[in-house]
């Protein structure tokens, strides 16, 4: 089946990222959300990093126009029936989620894919509430979207061979590169990622190095681009303890405890860039370590 029309749900920092390269692919995509802001906020994103496209030379100014028009925003669910695919990236919260689909569900076409951009959320059990458990996948795309190669596609225990071969060929029209992962907590690129930086903060904790010394180390011992404390504030230090939590509860292994050091950071409101603290201070000219 031809995909053509694309509904986004979510217009955060996934959502504006996914909108964009699918507008810059040439596909039809109806964003919606539940805040106008942030409908308001994502537009304005995608036309400054598609702008930024267009001065590296990357992007001709023809087709970022033609881009930004083929994007159109929405406060209602409904108007994403006539959609041949649905990506959800809405807030890492099961319960959001599970209602988004439930109230999607009766305006779309039968033969409407749906998919989810969860981190970590079981694909099978969100597959399993909807009426074509068959025709639902994983579509986990990287931050930031427009920038990452990769695009992680999880196989729920349902998911048929078109459906998969569908979403790969999506793939390849966005110009990126598919990984496969079966559906099991935090798929790939998470399963491996998140306990190593859970090890960083260990190391923290500890007191075997400090914050400067542990991503010097992975940087110039390991030739990691980021330190992995870096990159948590990158990801979101809440985002990165519920995904250790979801490896925890869901591989039932003591090997995933989260480290106590990384929930009191989520405690004190201290998520990394976002909230401009973390395990460095942002507020200044230059970082800071705050350990
Ligand atoms: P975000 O907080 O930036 O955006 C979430 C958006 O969802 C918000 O605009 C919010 O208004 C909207 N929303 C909440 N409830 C909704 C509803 N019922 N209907 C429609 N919209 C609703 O979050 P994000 O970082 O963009 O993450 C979104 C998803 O992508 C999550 O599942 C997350 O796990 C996943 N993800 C995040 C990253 C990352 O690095 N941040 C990477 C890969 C995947």
């Amino acid at each position: 089946m031809e995909i053509r029309q694309v509904g986004v749900v979510g217009a955060g920092q996934m959502g504006n990222g996914i909108a964009h390269v699918f507008a810059l692919a040439g596909f039809d995509v109806l964003m919606t959300d539940i805040s106008e802001d942030s409908l308001a906020k994502a537009i304005a994103t995608i036309d400054k990093n598609i702008e930024r496209q267009v001065m590296r030379g990357k992007v001709l100014p023809a087709d970022k126009r033609a881009a930004m028009e083929r994007i159109k925003t929405s406060l209602k669910l409904a108007d994403l029936g006539q959609c041949d695919l649905i990506i959800e990236a809405a807030t890492e919260r099961e319960t959001v989620k599970q209602a988004i689909f439930e109230d999607l569900l009766p305006h779309l076409k039968p033969t409407t894919i749906l998919t989810s951009n969860t981190s970590s959320i079981s694909i099978t059990r969100l597959a399993s509430r909807t009426d074509r458990p068959e025709k639902f996948m994983g579509f986990h795309f990287m931050n930031p979207v427009p920038v990452m190669q990769l695009v992680e596609l999880i196989r729920g225990i349902a998911t048929d061979q078109e459906t998969w071969e569908s979403l790969h060929a999506v793939v390849r029209k966005l110009g990126k590169t598919a990984s496969s992962s079966e559906d099991f907590p935090a798929f790939i690129v998470n399963r491996i990622l998140m306990p190593m930086i859970n090890e960083a903060v260990y190391t923290l904790y500890e007191g075997v190095g400090s914050v400067k010394s542990i991503d010097e180390s992975m940087k110039l011992g390991a030739n990691h681009p980021m330190g992995p404390l870096e990159l948590a504030d990158f990801i979101g230090l809440d985002t990165c303890l519920a995904i250790m939590n979801v490896l925890h509860e869901g591989l039932a292994d003591t090997k995933y405890r989260p480290c106590p050091l990384l929930t009191k950071y989520v405690e004190a409101g201290w998520l990394g860039r976002k909230t401009q603290r973390g395990f460095y201070d942002y507020r200044g000219e230059v970082p800071v370590p705050t350990r």
